[in-house]
């Protein structure tokens, strides 16, 4: 069969960008209007109220950038550090890798830990770091709540006990890109200084908005922190913000999608959010293990409800899944990035998704699997996930 036209929506399961729910493509369909008028702040000030309670934080500060996740990573250290200062960043996947990344260029000192691909942060060993830091020289700790590449969920709660059990003051600093608005995140609680996240998975909008949320205690450690910023000066926006206006001409549409993403969430509820994310999960879970395959995440207490990293035995090559998925499907999975490349496929489960969309997720991966030779038995996946959706379906009737 010719497939150079295949009917349907394109079924988007990578870890973000996620599906777009159509009442927030339509909430951004907006003509332009005059960023600096007086009705603007009736758009704007509700969003940063209603993005403390996505942190939940009732102290910090929210920001919306016009960047992506990658820019919120930046505006965290610029705002807060100095040339030369020591964090610790542990490195367990490419996003854990890249932060690392980016801030030695910027000019950081990087206690880098590595660990195995497949778990998450590691509050032992930062509880050691720090206790052995007598003089206080590192100046953060940087954490990622849900690791997209491997699938893996952190503790973040721990992360934040091991930095009481020194008796450090270093700031935590949180990756949330691939869990806020997904899983739920704590910010005051975990006493996290400056969380990260994009407007691209769990607030299902397009890329574009870097959104973060930043503690009393971060701000003022801007006030000594020497790294150049400009673009991304949190007091620029603090400034502009309190009034409802940004230091420069903001991504309109986006900013009117995310308070359709906002209603979205809040309507659902954040729990409900929470719950759904984790019962979808369970779902392609349960179709991993008939399939007789393992998650990329070591181990249970790591799985992460918003992605699953799924391993192709050994022979196999995990791209070539993801192509005839993607080509005689229409079915878009996540790609193993560097370590785990070829190694692994990722299913996406975070966002504006249900069951009956997961279900032809599975469908298609066991297709395609089984296309490259993986042997698996075919409708295994497809039915295990099934008996965990109907023993708990998301709409009781
Ligand atoms: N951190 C995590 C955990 C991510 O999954 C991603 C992107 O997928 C990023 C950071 C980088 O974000 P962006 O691609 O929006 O710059």
């Amino acid at each position: 069969m010719s497939n150079s036209r295949i009917p349907g929506r394109n079924f988007l399961f990578v870890p973000g960008p996620t599906n777009i729910p159509d009442r927030i493509l339509r909430a951004m369909h907006v003509v332009s209007e005059d960023h600096r008028s007086p009705k603007f702040p009736e758009l704007t000030l509700p969003l940063f109220t209603q993005l403390k309670k996505v942190f939940k934080t009732e102290s910090g500060q929210a920001f919306i950038f016009p960047a992506s996740g990658t820019g919120g990573w930046e505006a965290a250290i610029t705002n807060t550090l100095s040339p030369g200062d020591k964090v610790i960043a542990q490195r367990f996947g490419q996003f854990t890798h890249l932060w690392i990344d980016l801030a030695k260029r910027i000019g950081l000192d990087v206690i880098e830990q590595d660990e195995e691909w497949g778990v998450g942060n590691n509050a032992e060993r930062i509880e050691e770091t720090l206790k052995a830091d007598k003089n206080h020289e590192i100046k953060a700790v940087f954490a990622t709540h849900n690791e997209t590449a491997t699938g893996v969920t952190s503790d973040i709660g721990a992360v934040r006990k091991a930095i009481d059990n020194a008796k450090h003051p270093a700031m935590l600093f949180v990756d949330g890109v691939s869990s806020v608005g997904s899983l739920d995140f704590k910010q005051d609680e975990w006493g996290v200084d400056v969380a990260v996240s994009g407007s691209q998975k769990g607030f299902m909008l397009p890329a574009g908005l870097a959104i973060m949320s930043v503690s009393q205690k971060a701000l003022q450690a801007g006030e000594t922190a020497k790294l150049h910023r400009a673009y991304f000066d949190f007091q620029d926006h603090i400034k502009a913000n309190a009034t409802g206006y940004f230091p420069y001409t903001p991504a309109l549409p986006l900013l009117y999608g995310l308070r359709e993403s906002l209603n979205v969430l809040f309507e659902e509820g954040l729990d409900q959010v929470y719950a759904r994310h984790h019962h979808l999960a369970e779902g392609v879970r349960a179709a991993v293990a008939a399939w007789g395959l393992k998650p990329c995440a070591k181990e249970a207490k790591w799985n992460s409800d918003t992605v699953t990293a799924i391993v192709v035995p050994e022979g196999f090559d995990a791209a070539k899944v993801i192509e005839i998925a993607y080509k005689r499907y229409n079915l878009a999975l996540g790609a193993g990035l560097n370590k785990v490349a070829g190694k692994v496929f990722r299913i996406g489960h975070l966002g504006d998704l249900n069951e009956l969309m997961l279900l032809g997720a599975i469908a298609g991966a066991e297709m395609a699997m089984l296309d490259v030779g993986i042997p698996v038995t075919a409708g295994s996946g497809v039915a295990a996930a099934q008996a965990v959706y109907r023993a708990n379906p998301l709409l009781q009737v």
